[in-house]
C-alpha cells in the first residue's frame, strides 16, 4: 500500500515538474546558408524536412566567428556581450583579445554577456559543451558542468562519441544541454572558396556526420528524446585576388595601424590624427565604407563598445582591405573566400535547421536572426533569460510546436 502511495506520488511528481527536455546545439563553421541546396546533404535535409528550415540565420556583425558564436549563445550584439571581433585590444589594460591565445580566450573578463549554459546551471539544469567558443573560461560559475579544450584535430566522430558519452551518464549526471561545433566549412571555404569542390567535399563529411549521430542516439535510445538545432555562424563569399585595396597606401603619412585586414579593417593613430585620416580615407571612398566609431550606422549595432576602434572601414562584399604589409603577404598566399563583411548581404548568412518534439514538423520560415536563440532555448527549458539581451522571443517563437 505505502509502495502503491509512493508511486503515485513520484507520477504526480513527475507531472508536475515537467521532465526537463534535452537540446543539442550543433555549429558548421561557416557553412553558408544555400549549401543546402546544393544536393549535397540528404541526412540534413531529411532531418529538417520532419522539423524546422529556415531560409538562412543572419549573424550580427562583423560576420565573424567568435563574435557570432558568442551571439548565439548570449542573445546578444558583439557590441553588448564584449567579444568584438577575433582580434581587439583593451588599450588601458594594455591587452589584446586574439583567437590563437588561449590565455585571453579563458580569460572570462573579455565576456561580458551571459551565456545559455551559466543561465541554464543557474536553474539547475547541466550543461555540457564539445567546444564553442567562451565556453573554457576559468570562472568555474561561467563555464558548463562539462566542456572539452578546443583541439582542432579531434576527428569529427570522436566529438560525436564524447556527446553520446555524456548522454549515457547516470540521469543525475546527465547534461540537458549540450553544444557541439566543427569548423570544415570554414576552412576549405577560406581556402578553396565557396563554390570549389573542396568546399563540397566538406559539406558531404559534415552531411555524414548527421547521420552518424542519428544512428548513435537511435542506439542509446534517444533520438526521440532529444531536440537538435543545427546552426552556422555566418557564411561565405569569394574573394578574388584582384579586388584587393591597399588602404595603407591611402594614408600613408599618419602612423597609423591597421588592424585585421580583409573585410572589416580598424584603424588606430594619434588622437590628434584621427578626422583627418577619416576625411582622407572617405574622399576615396571606393568598394568600401568608411565610418567614425560613433556614426557606425544603426543596423550594424557596432558602436557602443570602448574597444571598437575609432575607425572602421567596410569593404565591400567580396573585397579584401589590406596594408603594404599583408599585400606582400598575399602574393604568397592567398584566401579564397572569407567572410566579416556587412551582416544583411545573403553571402554572410548561415543555416538554422531543428528537429525534435518541441519543434514544428515540415515547416520552412524566413530568415531569422543569431541573436534570438538564446531566449529561444530558456522558452524551451521553461526558464527566465537574462534582461538585458538582444533578442526577442516574440520573432521566434512559431517555429515551437504549439502548447
Ligand atoms: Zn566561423
Amino acid at each position: 500500500m505505502f509502495k502503491k502511495f509512493l508511486f503515485v506520488l513520484f507520477i504526480s511528481f513527475t507531472l508536475i515538474a515537467g521532465e526537463k527536455p534535452y537540446v543539442l546545439l550543433i555549429s558548421f563553421d561557416g557553412f553558408r546558408w544555400d549549401y543546402l541546396d546544393r544536393g549535397l546533404s540528404p541526412n540534413i535535409e531529411k532531418f529538417y524536412n520532419d522539423g524546422i528550415r529556415a531560409m538562412s540565420l543572419q549573424p550580427c556583425f562583423p560576420s565573424k566567428t567568435f563574435p557570432n558564436h558568442y551571439s548565439i549563445i548570449t542573445g546578444m550584439y558583439p557590441e553588448n556581450h564584449g567579444i568584438i571581433s577575433n582580434y581587439f585590444k583593451d588599450i588601458k589594460r594594455n591587452q589584446v583579445y586574439r583567437l590563437g591565445d588561449s590565455a585571453q580566450v579563458r580569460n572570462s573578463e573579455w565576456y561580458l554577456g551571459e551565456a545559455f549554459w551559466e543561465t541554464a546551471e543557474r536553474n539547475r539544469i547541466k550543461t555540457a559543451s564539445y567546444f564553442w567558443p567562451g565556453s573554457e573560461v576559468h570562472l568555474s560559475y561561467r563555464h558548463p558542468s562539462y566542456f572539452m579544450e578546443y583541439n582542432q584535430q579531434t576527428p569529427y566522430k570522436d566529438r560525436v562519441d564524447g556527446v553520446i558519452n555524456w548522454l549515457k551518464l547516470p540521469k543525475e549526471k546527465r547534461p540537458h544541454f549540450i553544444t557541439l561545433y566543427f569548423e570544415d566549412t570554414d576552412n576549405t571555404g577560406h581556402d578553396f572558396g565557396p563554390d570549389s569542390k573542396e568546399v563540397n567535399e566538406s559539406i558531404v563529411r559534415l552531411d555524414n556526420i548527421v547521420k552518424y549521430l542519428d544512428e548513435s542516439l537511435k542506439s542509446i535510445n534517444f533520438r526521440d528524446s532529444i531536440n537538435i538545432i543545427i546552426v552556422s555562424d555566418h557564411g561565405m563569399t569569394s574573394t578574388p585576388k584582384e579586388k584587393i585595396i591597399n588602404i595603407e597606401s591611402i594614408v600613408p603619412d599618419f602612423g597609423c595601424k591597421f588592424i585585421e585586414p580583409g573585410p572589416v579593417m580598424k584603424i588606430e593613430c594619434d588622437i590628434n590624427k584621427i578626422e583627418a585620416v577619416y576625411q582622407k580615407l572617405n574622399q576615396n571612398e571606393n568598394h568600401y565604407r568608411v565610418f567614425r566609431r560613433e556614426d557606425v550606422p544603426d543596423y550594424f549595432h557596432y558602436s557602443k563598445n570602448p574597444f571598437i576602434s575609432p575607425i572602421i572601414i567596410v569593404a565591400d562584399l567580396g573585397y579584401s582591405l589590406v596594408d603594404n604589409r599583408t599585400m606582400k603577404r598575399s602574393v604568397e598566399k592567398w584566401s579564397l573566400g572569407n567572410h566579416g563583411f556587412d551582416n544583411h548581404a545573403s553571402d554572410m548568412h548561415g543555416i538554422f535547421v531543428a528537429n525534435g518534439s518541441m519543434f514544428r514538423k515540415n515547416y520552412k520560415t524566413g530568415s531569422v536572426l543569431n541573436i534570438d536563440i538564446y531566449p529561444l532555448l530558456c522558452k524551451i527549458f521553461d526558464i527566465f533569460p537574462r534582461a538585458n539581451i538582444d533578442g526577442d522571443l516574440s520573432r521566434i517563437k512559431f517555429i515551437l510546436k504549439e502548447e
